[in-house]
């Protein structure tokens, strides 16, 4: 059969779908929303897989700055991937994949190809039917790649963008193909607060159901996102308009911890109606005792441990979201409270860096690209390493760590990267050979998890206690083998490699309290109730660290610090959800 020829026909029965759009306004959460249902799905035992169709043009997100679209995350099988698939990841426990995450460009981009290819045999090629049966045919195979029992569609984009409308028709049709009890379409709106009313307003709501039924789709449930819950007479309001019973009118108010929505959506039925709907058995309620555990963790924690997180793009924090995550997740295994102080690496001078991180339990240097902002991160990592403050460095910060210890230590007076200076006589960091050639910015870098050789008798063996390890992977340059023997010789631990030796992969410093940096990114694996190793330790010596200046510690912690989370859970500045 020709592939011009797809439909949804390759349907396997048992699959069922859940589709999430969003209304009103941006931002509120959607992707949050998205990974809370799939959290209830797993903690009622089902298998979930998650997808998210991004309706704009580039292939994927990978070029993207992370001003513009947050954090790139990446998938354990190398896909540069929107940063709502890091939430689905931390929400559900399960790996998304290449599948998980398409964008309009890549759907206009196989179809194009095929046209060339002259599979269309000579036909018009439209968006109906060939756009939106190239989005259920994806939609399709994440149902049968992963054998789940429910596939949760997340559409980006708010309902009435041209940009989403091939993606809403493509969910319109579905359930010709897969049958409309087996599909659920859920809604996220926004019920304002308008102060000098003193009201919550349900009209935009009312109008954002009409827009999505005058595509042809009736929400199965709404969740309306609000400052606080709706009361009766609010919800039976928007069911009489919505035409839904009044129990799937979902009150999404908002809170102070995302790792709360999932108890919240509990509480109001969520997981019931959606079992419900699909004629699945609920005499057995979920397990949610970690989850239970995580929020009383966060809400009973009093010490506060400071983290100076130095880069380049800390304007916009969803640029790092993953790594403030992850050291969350530490916080909730270390019972303390994570503050986050952002500095910016471009205008960081030495004497700053001097009297600003001498002030931090730790310092974080994330990863990041282009020349801005390098010698402000290396003199983060020189203070850290000369006044003995927990250090964790990824990817970059990794090589900045490099770059600085052969600078300061090994004598290598002017080492870099070849990545910010060509000409550099020490370039303690360069491309490998293959990366020499490539030409092309998309989908080119080292991507996705690799096996790591744990060296023995290392900080790291500690930490990982396992021979062999799988981290993810997103980078172009390397420690330079030329220059290895020498950093080494000065006292550079190299505690990680390939398996082949040829690419280091962790390096530390003995003599410090903790001095950990690694080429991949431990932030994509770490998970709340079980958070990256490099991540529970870097946070557990900063805590120490925290306790040794008790008085300041325990006036910090009474102070409002961070706590990751403006509203309902939504990221503030989230571009897509
Ligand atoms: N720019 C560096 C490289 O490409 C580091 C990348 C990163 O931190 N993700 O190797």
């Amino acid at each position: 059969m020709p592939e011009s020829a797809r439909t949804g026909s390759s349907f396997s029965g048992d699959c069922r779908y859940v589709f999430v759009t969003g209304g009103v306004v941006s931002s509120l959460g959607k992707g949050i929303a998205a990974s809370s249902i799939g959290r209830l799905l797993v903690a009622r035992g089902l298998k979930v897989g998650l997808l998210k169709l991004d309706p704009y043009i580039n292939v994927d997100p990978g070029t993207m700055s992370p001003y513009q679209h947050g954090e790139v995350f990446v998938t354990e099988d190398g896909a540069e991937t929107d940063l709502d698939l890091g939430h689905y990841e931390r929400f559900t426990d399960a790996n998304a994949t290449r599948g998980s995450n398409v964008t309009a460009g890549g759907i206009y981009n196989s179809v194009i190809r095929r046209e060339r290819r002259g599979d269309y045999l000579g036909g018009t090629v439209q968006v109906v039917p060939h756009i939106t049966d190239e989005i259920k045919h994806r939609i399709l195979l994440v149902a049968e790649s992963s054998d789940v029992d429910v596939v949760i569609v997340e559409i980006g984009g708010t309902v009435g963008d041209i940009e989403s409308l091939p993606f809403l028709e493509a969910i319109r049709q579905f359930p010709v193909d897969v049958g409309r009890r087996n599909c659920m379409y859920i809604h996220l709106t926004l019920v304002p607060y308008i102060s000098h009313a003193g009201e919550l307003k349900t009209k935009p709501t009312q109008h954002s159901v009409n827009e999505l039924r005058r595509i042809g789709i009736a929400p199965d449930m709404l969740i309306c996102r609000s400052e606080s819950s709706l009361s009766t007479e609010i919800r039976r309001k928007i069911a009489l308009f919505a035409s839904l019973p009044e129990e799937a009118i979902v009150s999404g108010r908002d809170v102070d911890n995302i790792y709360k929505i999932p108890l919240v959506y509990h509480a109001e039925g969520v997981d019931r109606l959606i079992l419900d709907h699909f004629g699945i058995d609920t005499s057995t309620p979920p397990d949610l005792a970690g989850w239970e555990e995580i929020t009383r963790s966060a809400r009973e924690a009093t010490q506060t441990v400071r983290i100076a997180l130095v880069g380049k793009y800390v304007q916009l924090e969803d640029a790092y979201l993953s790594v403030t995550e992850s050291l969350r997740h530490a916080g909730f295994q270390h019972n303390c409270r994570i503050e986050v102080d952002w500095v910016n690496s471009e205008t960081l001078t030495a004497q700053e860096a001097n009297s600003r991180l001498s002030q931090a339990d730790g310092i974080l240097i994330p990863g990041g690209f282009g020349g801005r902002g390098i010698e402000g991160m290396i003199e983060a990592a020189r203070v850290s390493r000369e006044l003995e403050i927990p250090y964790l460095g990824i990817c970059l910060g990794m090589q900045i760590a490099v770059a600085e210890f052969a600078r300061n230590v090994a004598g290598m007076d002017g080492a870099n990267s070849t990545e910010f200076d060509l000409e550099t006589p020490y370039p303690v960091i360069d491309l490998l050979p293959e990366q020499k050639e490539v030409a092309d910015m998309g989908g080119t870098m080292r991507l996705g998890a690799d096996p790591v050789k744990v060296h023995e008798e290392t900080v790291a063996a500690t930490i990982y206690n396992e021979p062999v390890i799988y981290e993810r992977h997103r980078h172009r340059y390397e420690v330079n083998n030329l220059l290895r023997r020498r950093l080494e010789d000065s006292g550079l631990v190299i505690s990680g490699t390939s398996p082949d030796d040829r690419l280091v992969e962790i390096v530390e410093l003995p003599e410090h309290p903790f001095y950990v940096a690694s080429q991949f990114h431990p932030e994509f694996k770490s998970r709340p109730e079980r958070p990256a190793p490099l991540f529970r330790e870097f946070v557990r010596a900063a805590q120490l660290r925290a306790s040794d200046r008790e008085p300041d510690a325990q006036a910090s912690a009474s102070r409002s610090g961070f706590d990751g989370d403006t509203a309902a859970g939504a990221p503030s500045s989230s571009p897509e959800s």
